[in-house]
């Protein structure tokens, strides 16, 4: 999304149809934004601001339909262009007249207006929906979750598609709308801040505000039966929390650990600086996967995350995301470390709070854990590769690469790094290779050849590198830390379940 000022109507109008006759003639927006690692995610030749849902679902069928309106601008002439949606269509208009659409690939809806649209223009998109997401796949899986009292879209690099139709790329972000309505006694839980919720005739509309931008992904909807909680952090962030009522034994152990979520805010902004949103949470709905997920200001967690008690940990891990994932997220998807390795450092430095062993440990320990032929070390999480987006490289030798910059540049140089980010690419996305360069901006070092050790070279850092870093100083094999275990628990945190196995 861009910040601009709003055009008036009538100018906008003109600017529409003022294509210079010399102009090259409109072509189609590309199907995919560019991202190497998912060609076809997100769309090309335009850019969304706003997100209006107004939505109705039935969870006894999995009915979901209503109406979404987008506010996009677009960034060339445009003949057609895509969004990325998998429910039925029955009807589109671009700028009050109806376009035509058909769908195309996995999951694209192909729109073609009337008249072509001028490039660094205003658009409304209305798109009229309907279907069943649980009866959608694409590449073969699914993110909607149905469960015994409703359904859930959370995952990981998608989830969109299943309930709104979207360009779907954490480069383009928008705020949102999402307004939902379920039958009474049931809840619909998103992202934001809850600005009402009106009963009528056994219908319960919940009306859910999202007024940072916020990242496809990162949008989130659970409807079914909820026990709600409602507090306010020190810091005085408004938390809402919701627990499905069928968690069973796990009901416990999940509510000790989220209900947490203040506190571990709290606590994180005085790492990484003041939290970026104004509403804060998180949800457990009664699903059958193991992952938990960032979407944002009300991180999904799965029952499972708590079967072996609270887990406050994966609290932290969800929590440091709002800053390193979801305020600043990443340019492509190739930078998932800028959001992994620290959430998962996030950890490391709550272990140290908790008295449960300290990030030097805990990196001292994932050096020495693995051996220079065991194939984590082929895994540079810098630029992992699609299919190991999310392998546990990812987390832990990227949270050892951080332990070791830290030892590089110093404590204080690493802190003031830290909290830093947030702020400068606050609200936007970001590289790894633009994280190189605030730490070398910061630290006043050259960072380029450590950076390529321990973040991209498809081997072990060699004992030398190692002990230049502060890691692996002595023969013995570092002790497993207490903390380890709960950790490592959290390493199915994106674990596709029933995902495509690309
Ligand atoms: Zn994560």
């Amino acid at each position: 999304m861009h910040r601009r000022l709003i055009v008036p109507g009538a100018l906008a109008a003109s600017l529409l149809l003022a294509v210079p006759a010399s102009a090259a003639a409109p072509t189609p927006g590309a199907p995919g934004i560019g991202d190497p690692y998912y060609p076809a995610y997100g769309n090309g030749g335009y850019d969304v601001s706003h997100y209006d849902l107004r939505l109705t679902y039935r969870p006894a069928t999995d009915e979901l339909e209503g109406t979404a309106t987008l506010l996009a601008r677009t960034t060339q002439d445009l003949s057609r262009f895509d969004l990325d949606f998998l429910l039925d269509v029955s009807e589109v208009r671009v700028n009050g007249a109806k376009a035509s659409f058909t769908a195309s690939g996995e999951h694209e809806l192909q729109i073609t207006p009337r008249t072509p649209l001028a490039e660094g223009t205003d658009v409304t998109v209305v798109v009229r929906y309907g279907g069943v997401p649980s009866s959608k796949s694409a590449y073969g899986f699914t993110s909607w979750h149905r469960t015994p009292d409703g359904g859930v879209a959370a995952n990981e690099p998608e989830a969109a598609w299943w309930w709104f139709p979207s360009n779907d790329h954490p480069l383009d972000k928008a705020t949102y709308d999402v307004s939902v309505s379920v039958p009474e006694g049931t809840q619909a839980i998103s992202n934001g801040t809850l600005q009402s919720r009106t009963t009528q005739r056994g219908w319960t509309r919940f009306a859910w505000r999202s007024n940072r931008p916020q990242a496809t992904y990162l949008a989130t909807l659970a409807v079914g039966r909820f026990d709600v909680t409602t507090g306010t952090t020190d810091s005085g962030i408004p938390v809402v929390n919701a627990y499905s009522e069928d968690l069973g034994d796990h009901y416990g152990a999940a509510r000790a650990s989220v209900e947490r979520t203040g506190e571990v805010a709290d606590w994180l902004a005085e790492y990484f600086g003041p939290y970026p949103f104004g509403a804060l949470g998180g949800y457990v709905p009664n699903t059958t996967t193991g992952y938990a997920l960032e979407t944002q200001t009300r991180p999904f967690y799965s029952p499972r995350q708590f079967a072996n008690g609270s887990n406050v940990s994966v609290v932290v891990h969800e929590l440091a995301h709002q800053w390193y994932g979801d305020s600043v997220s990443v340019a492509g998807w190739k930078d998932i470390w800028i959001n992994e390795g620290f959430a998962r450092y996030a950890q490391w430095l709550w272990s140290e709070h908790e008295g449960e062993g300290t990030a030097q440990e805990l990196a001292d320990h994932v050096y020495a854990s693995h051996p220079a032929d065991d194939a984590f070390w082929t895994v540079g999480p810098g630029d992992p590769g699609p299919e190991n987006q999310f392998h546990t490289a990812v987390y832990d030798r990227g949270a050892l690469a951080l332990q070791a910059l830290r030892n590089e540049i110093g404590d204080e140089a690493f802190f003031t790094v830290l909290k830093g980010w947030p702020r400068r690419y606050a609200y936007g996305n970001a590289t790894v290779g633009d994280f190189r360069a605030y730490a070398e901006e910061v630290s006043g070092k050259p960072l380029s050849a450590f950076f390529d050790t321990w973040l991209y070279e498809p081997s072990k850092p060699a004992a030398p590198a190692a002990r230049a870093a502060s890691l692996a100083r002595t023969a013995k094999p570092a002790p497993r830390p207490e903390s380890w275990k709960k950790i490592a628990a959290t390493n199915t945190v994106h674990a596709h379940d029933a995902h495509h196995g690309r």
